[in-house]
């Protein structure tokens, strides 16, 4: 699911150039995300089957926020509707101060490529775009000139300078996922949702993968919001939500 959606996102901003312009966040917001009493379900032949239920929670600007569950609860369908690659059936999500289900899908492409950036288990790179190109296109979609330029320069932050013409097939797992975490961070977004970014990596891959993660956050002050099924990476969060059956089961914020 999660490929068609991001290759979706993809599609729809290109052909949603003229409207880059047309969404403005008018007034500052702590809070970068607010989810309330969103409902979600899924109909496969004649059922219907509910995946997300009451779920009610805001992430202030830069917290870091994990996500927990066991598999089938209901994680990757919240974080494709916080980020506004799915639609809800009920209640809201208020991304940066704009409630999503009043934007068109395409409103809702540009407030993604402006606000928000993605980073999926299974990396998501084109496969027909070296690594600088795939760090370069969210950039060239903004109508950047300086493209290539900022994406080699994250390309040398991540450890891959020399790596930018290597398509993803020549590049390792963990290479591959750090092009990702260089596309992903390459607009500075305001939010970043991070899909078990770790579960197609060894551990010591991963634990890289990991630093570099929270290193970019920080260095550029985005909101983490992190799925992962390893409570040790959970615990390097401020706040963990554990979701089963598709409810808030808990909710813990690390005291200030
Ligand atoms: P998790 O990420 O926690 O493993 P998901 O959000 O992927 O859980 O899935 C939650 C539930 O929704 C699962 O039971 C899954 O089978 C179902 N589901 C997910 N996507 C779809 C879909 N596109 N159509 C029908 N059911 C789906
Ligand atoms: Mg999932």
């Amino acid at each position: 699911m999660e490929s068609i959606l991001y290759h979706k996102h993809l599609f729809i901003l290109l052909k949603s150039q003229n409207l880059r312009f047309a969404l403005k966040t008018t007034y500052a917001m702590t809070s970068i995300l607010e989810i309330s009493n969103l409902e979600k379900s899924y109909t496969s032949g004649s059922k219907k089957l509910k995946v997300l239920e009451d779920i009610n929670f805001s992430i202030t600007e830069n917290e870091t926020f994990a996500i927990v569950g066991p598999s089938g609860s209901g994680k990757t369908t919240l974080l494709g509707l916080c980020a506004g690659l799915d639609r809800l059936d009920a209640g809201s999500v208020i991304l940066n101060g704009t409630e999503l289900s009043s934007l068109s899908e395409d409103e809702r492409a540009v407030l993604r490529n402006r606000d928000v950036g993605f980073v999926f288990q299974d990396f998501q790179l084109l496969p027909t775009l070296t690594a600088l190109e795939n760090v370069a296109v969210p950039l060239e979609l903004q109508g950047d000139r300086q493209a290539t330029k900022k994406a080699e320069a994250l390309l040398q932050k991540v450890g891959l300078g020399d790596r930018g013409d290597h398509y993803p097939t020549q590049l390792s797992g963990g290479e591959q996922q750090r092009v990702a975490l260089a596309r992903a961070f390459a607009n500075e977004p305001k939010i970043l949702f991070a899909d078990e970014p770790t579960g197609n990596l060894d551990a010591e891959t991963g634990a890289k993968v990991v630093e570099l993660l929270f290193e970019l956050n920080k260095e550029l002050g985005t909101t983490l919001v992190l799925v992962t099924h390893d409570m040790e990476l959970a615990r390097k969060t401020q706040n963990i939500l554990t979701i089963r059956g598709g409810k808030i089961a808990n909710l813990t914020s690390a005291a200030v």
